[in-house]
């Protein structure tokens, strides 16, 4: 029976696993940025991956962030990762630097109205449903032009990057054409010139696949289980 590893250890192996797969794949390990998902931890927990230098907290529902938000927001840096219903934004904004999740231009015009009263930017990275699973949120590839020229028109609403997610039940390696297919979406998009600044994030990658999402060129890696564990290791 082996004992469940320290958070010490999980993030020192992470952090091993992502270096190799930078190496591996030519990149500079400061290219990749990991997000800690805490949505399965407690308060505590969270602490304590803060403790260790690690900055950027996710969380998929506001329900089981807002305690730890409450408790530790401005030690951190927050990213919304999960499907965002409109009549939650007003909990999110000004709270979440980053949403992950923007799949929807009703979504995007509720985070303007609401990033303007405040006078707050969001920084967004457009989720892409470029598995074709019909469970998957997200746009349809093709969906993204339109989609962008229209958030273009939204003065707080910033387009950073592309979210994805892979299907989950297949091996690590099945994922590479979901992964591969975001970045050439967005090396095309950038080709097409439609945002004021180039899109220069990925947000992809979880704790099963996010080795092969740094292979092909995630800048946002969304580590939860393997990182900080769930709440009985
Ligand atoms: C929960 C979650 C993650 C992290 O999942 P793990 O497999 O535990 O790493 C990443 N992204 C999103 C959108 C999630 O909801």
């Amino acid at each position: 029976m082996s004992l469940p590893l320290s958070l010490i250890e999980r993030i020192d192996q992470v952090e091993q696993q992502v270096s190799e797969a930078c190496r591996r794949s030519g990149r500079n390990r400061n290219e990749v940025n990991v997000i800690a998902v805490t949505k399965y931890v407690s308060v505590d927990k969270t602490a304590a991956v803060l403790d260790q230098g690690i900055r950027h907290i996710g969380e998929n529902r506001w329900q089981t962030a807002e305690e730890k938000w409450r408790a530790l927001g401005e030690r951190g840096i927050w990213h919304f990762i999960g499907h965002l219903q409109s009549n939650k934004v007003k909990d999110v904004i000004g709270r979440f630097q980053y949403i992950h999740s923007l799949d929807r231009l009703s979504l995007a015009k509720e985070l303007e109205k609401k990033a303007a009263a405040l006078n707050v930017q969001v920084s967004a990275f457009m989720q892409l449903n470029i598995s074709g699973e019909s469970t998957k949120h997200g746009l349809q590839p093709e969906q993204a032009v339109p989609f962008l020229q229209e958030i273009n028109r939204l003065k707080h609403v910033n387009v950073i990057g592309l979210m994805t997610m892979a299907p989950f039940e297949s091996s690590a390696e099945d994922t590479r054409p979901v992964f591969r297919g975001l970045r050439q979406l967005r090396d095309e998009l950038n080709n097409q010139a439609l945002t004021p600044e180039p899109i220069t994030e990925l947000s992809m990658g979880m704790s099963n696949d996010f080795e092969v999402a740094i292979e092909e060129g995630a800048t946002w890696v969304r580590l939860g289980s393997i990182l900080v564990g769930k709440e009985e290791d």
